[in-house]
């Protein structure tokens, strides 16, 4: 199936490079191209043989003379559209881009909009909703780890678990539904007992699944990380630290929060967002800033706090007021004791001494280390992989859920499931429990997109980026 236009956009990152790609998807685009593209060896580009790179010569409508390019066909439908598709591989600056991409929306291309080169790939069939949604989460991946779960789900991993719970809750239905037909009282005992077993397995699996969840958007946005401390703590120090060792990726992330940029650290595979620039740079002098409320608020939210003292020190009046933010804090809470290559005026016993036993217990570790010498850094990642994992590092082998739409999904089938196991404790007739699993298998069926509607697809779409 071919969408009745064309469109075009360019689909490599914007900014120098060797090669920048303009693509064309729909009917018109070996014909758009072949008006602004001549291959070098003189022949037409449509009678050229599909899927081999053509070199030529891109020239304007008054054959003014744009850029050399090598040009791809590829027929629908072998594409990722699923259409026709032409790729114009261009040199990669962003003028001579963005004039080769004009050029074809006057030749008959419209713009594309955001993820449309992906959407038509799932309204085609080429992929379900939650692998075109792990075409997002593939490009932004960032930690081995993220690329790792997102890579899994483009490889059709989630949806290969939600198709065989689907497939199993079909077979309940099935059975229930040949029962019926056979109105004996014994048959129909053993298909209700048989589906009560099949259905309590089901609820096990979903709930397994958004178990995975937490972890998923831990690894596709990062756990929102905050570091606290007085002056001189070594906050910035150990940020360092977790930045060097080349283990770190700083990225600008153009993405829901448009005008702040965020940082990333990767700690053992896991993305630490570290909160946008103005909230770190206002932590820094953190009791001495008159911004300091929104640093405050900002630890309060967040999902991890890193709590630094100076452990050559004893506590300080500063200190104690960064204790008491710690009881106002949701996250969970790591006591860094810092400095540890001096001789040490603070221990874990000190800390336990101010603390309540609440505090004590909900700290989750006390950390002694060094980040000026960068000894500790491995206790501190390991205890962070804990707190997120529970210590499990298998979790490259299971599905995972990554985004709230999918997590919503599978907390209403849950819910779905649950009445199904009311409805068979009640001993209902197996047409209220056919009636029930029928509600979940929808459900579910809505992550990998077979039972959704337009407005949502068109929704998720719009929240990718331009080119994709
Ligand atoms: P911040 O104000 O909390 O960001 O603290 P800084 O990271 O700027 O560090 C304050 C001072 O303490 C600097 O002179 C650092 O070199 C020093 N420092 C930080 N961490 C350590 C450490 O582990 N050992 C030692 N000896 N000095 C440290
Ligand atoms: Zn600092």
């Amino acid at each position: 199936m071919q969408q009745d236009y064309t469109i075009s956009a360019i689909a490599t990152a914007i900014g120098e490079g060797g090669i920048g790609i303009v693509r064309l998807s729909g009917e018109k685009s070996v014909e758009i191209a072949e008006k602004c593209f001549r291959p070098a060896g003189g022949h037409r580009l449509s009678e050229c043989t599909p899927r081999v790179a053509v070199f030529g010569r891109i020239y304007d409508e008054e054959g003014r003379f744009l850029d050399e390019a090598i040009c791809i066909v590829m027929r629908a439908p072998h594409s990722y559209t699923c259409e026709d598709v032409v790729e114009l591989q261009c040199h990669g600056g962003p003028l001579v881009l963005r004039q080769v991409l004009g050029l074809t929306y006057r030749l008959g291309a419209q713009p594309a909009e955001p993820g449309e080169f992906t959407k038509r790939a799932f309204l085609n069939g080429r992929l379900d909703l939650s692998q075109a949604q792990s075409v997002m989460d593939v490009i932004q991946a960032r930690t081995a780890a993220s690329l790792e779960m997102a890579a899994g789900n483009l490889q059709g991993r989630l949806s290969e678990e939600i198709g065989n719970l689907r497939q199993e809750i079909l077979e309940i239905i099935a059975h229930l539904e040949a029962s019926i037909d056979f109105p004996e009282d014994d048959i129909e005992e053993v298909a209700l007992g048989e589906a009560e077993l099949k259905v309590e397995k089901i609820y096990g699996q979903v709930q397994d699944l958004l178990g995975s969840a937490d972890r998923g958007r831990i690894l596709r946005d990062g756990l929102r990380t905050a570091i606290i401390g007085r002056p001189n703590a070594g906050k910035s120090s150990l940020m360092n630290l977790m930045l060097g060792q080349e283990r770190s990726i700083v990225t600008d992330v153009p993405g829901t929060t448009r005008d702040s940029i965020e940082e990333y650290v990767n700690i053992g595979g896991i993305p630490l967002k570290l909160a946008d620039t103005a909230g770190i740079r206002e932590a820094e002098n953190l009791v001495e800033q008159i911004g300091v409320e929104r640093a405050y608020s900002y630890a309060r939210e967040a999902e991890l706090v890193l709590a630094v003292f100076d452990g050559s020190q004893g506590l300080t009046a500063q200190d104690e007021a960064i204790w008491q933010l710690l009881g106002q804090c949701r996250g969970r809470i790591i006591v860094i004791l810092n400095k540890s290559d001096l001789d040490g005026k603070l221990g874990q016993e000190d800390i336990e001494k101010i603390a309540t036993e609440k505090e004590v217990e909900e700290i989750y570790d006390i950390i002694t280390m060094s980040a000026k010498a960068g000894s500790g850094l491995n206790e501190l990642e390991e205890a962070i992989q804990r707190l997120v994992f529970g210590g499990k590092i298998g979790w490259q082998e299971s599905a995972m859920v990554s985004n709230a739409r999918q997590q919503e999904i599978l907390r209403k089938a849950l819910e779905l499931l649950e009445q199904t196991r009311v409805t068979l404790l009640n001993g209902m007739s197996e047409d209220f429990v056919v009636i029930d699993l029928r509600s979940a298998w929808e459900k579910l069926g809505e992550i990998t997109g077979e039972t959704i509607g337009e407005d949502i697809i068109d929704e998720i779409f719009s929240r990718f980026c331009l080119g994709k």
